[in-house]
C-alpha cells in the first residue's frame, strides 16, 4: 500500500458545490431538463480553460442543485468519497447565496446538507461540519446579510462562518461587522486571502477579520516578516496546491511555496478546494505533494493533527480524532 493511503486524513477547505461529481451533475440536470453539456466532456469530466470559464461552469453546475434532497445527495456522496480515501473529518464551505438562487430557504439547504453529512457518518463514522460564506464581490452588505442568517438560525453541523468570492475587490474591513457578528456567536472565523492577493491582502484579514485561520495564504511566501507573523501566531493555512496549481498560480506543483512556508515553521493543512474541477481529491493532494516534496507520513500525519487541532468542532470531537491520528501504526 502506498504511503499516503495509510495516513488519516482531514480537510478544513472545500467548496460543497465545487465538490459535485460531474455524473451527479449529469443526472441532477436529466431531470431539470437543463443542459450541461458545455461543462462536460465526454470522458465525463468537468470542461473549463481559464479562470473565466471556470467560474461559468463552475456556476452552471451548482445550478442544478434544487432541493433539500439534492444537497444531501451531494455532500453524502462527498463525504463518502472523503471516508473512502481515509478522511476521518471534513469541513465543507456552504454557500447561502447559492441557496437563495436556487429558490431554498436557508434552512432547506442546511438541512438538506446536514441529512447528507449524518447518513455518511452513520456508515463510515466521518464527522462533518459546515461553514457558511459570505460572497466577497456581493459586497458588505450581502455578506452582512449571510452571517445575520447563520447567526439567527444556528444548527449545530453550521460551526464557521467564512469570506469567499474575488479576493481583488473590497477591503477587510468592510467585512468586519459581519465577521464580528459571526464571532460572537460562537462561529470559528476564516477569509480566502494570499490566492489572488498578496500578503498585504493577508495582514488585512488578520487585522480587520480577526481570523486565525487563511484560506490559502500561500502567497504569504513574498514577505519575510509576514511568514514570521503567521509563524509566531500559530496561524493555520488551508493549502490547495492542486487547484493553485490548475488555475496557473505556479507553472508545477514543485515550484509551489508549501514546503518553504513549512519550512519556516507555518502551520500547514492540504486540501481539495474545487475537487472534480481541478482533477483531485484530498488523496491525491496528500499523495502528489509528499511524492513532490519528499515528505514522509509522520509529516502527512503532523498536516492531519493540524487540521483538526484547528478544526471548527467541539472540544471532545477533537479529543476523539486526535487520539486516532495519534494511535494509528505508520509504515
Ligand atoms: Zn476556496
Amino acid at each position: 500500500m502506498a504511503v499516503q493511503e495509510q495516513v488519516l486524513k482531514a480537510e478544513l477547505h472545500c467548496h460543497i458545490e465545487g465538490a459535485a461529481p460531474p455524473a451527479l451533475v449529469q443526472k441532477i440536470a436529466k431531470r431539470e431538463e437543463i443542459d450541461v453539456s458545455s461543462i462536460i466532456d465526454a470522458k465525463g469530466q468537468y470542461r473549463w480553460s481559464d479562470f473565466t470559464t471556470f467560474l461559468s461552469a463552475y456556476d452552471l453546475a451548482s445550478s442544478v442543485f434544487r432541493r433539500p434532497g439534492d444537497y444531501a445527495q451531494l455532500s453524502e456522496t462527498y463525504f463518502r468519497m472523503l471516508a473512502a480515501e481515509g478522511a476521518i473529518y471534513g469541513e465543507i464551505f456552504i454557500s447561502p447565496d447559492h441557496a437563495t438562487s436556487a429558490g431554498l430557504s436557508y434552512r432547506s439547504y442546511v438541512e438538506g446538507l446536514a441529512a447528507g453529512l449524518e447518513r455518511a457518518k452513520a456508515d463510515t463514522g466521518i464527522e462533518g461540519r459546515m461553514i457558511a460564506v459570505g460572497v466577497r464581490h456581493f459586497g458588505a452588505a450581502s455578506v452582512e446579510r449571510v452571517a445575520k442568517e447563520v447567526v439567527s438560525n444556528p444548527h449545530p453541523l453550521v460551526t464557521g462562518f467564512g469570506l469567499a468570492g474575488d479576493e481583488r475587490e473590497g477591503h477587510p474591513a468592510n467585512f468586519a461587522r459581519a465577521f464580528r457578528m459571526a464571532g460572537e456567536a460562537g462561529l470559528g472565523l476564516t477569509a480566502h486571502a494570499g490566492e489572488f492577493g498578496g500578503p498585504e491582502s493577508i495582514s488585512a484579514a488578520l487585522d480587520f477579520l480577526r481570523v486565525r485561520r487563511i484560506g490559502h495564504g500561500v502567497r504569504a511566501i513574498e514577505s519575510t516578516a509576514l511568514v514570521d507573523r503567521l509563524a509566531a501566531e500559530r496561524i493555520v493555512l488551508e493549502v490547495c496546491p492542486g487547484s493553485n496549481a490548475a488555475l496557473g498560480l505556479y507553472p508545477v506543483l514543485r515550484f509551489h511555496p508549501v514546503n518553504l512556508l513549512r519550512r519556516a515553521g507555518v502551520r500547514i493543512t492540504l486540501n481539495s478546494d474545487d475537487p472534480p474541477f481541478f482533477r483531485t481529491t484530498l488523496g491525491r493532494e496528500y499523495s502528489l505533494t509528499a511524492k513532490t516534496f519528499n515528505w514522509t507520513q509522520e509529516d502527512l500525519r503532523v498536516f492531519t493533527r493540524t487540521a483538526i487541532e484547528a478544526a471548527f468542532c467541539d472540544k471532545a470531537t477533537k479529543e476523539r480524532l486526535l487520539a486516532k491520528v495519534d494511535n494509528q501504526k505508520l509504515g
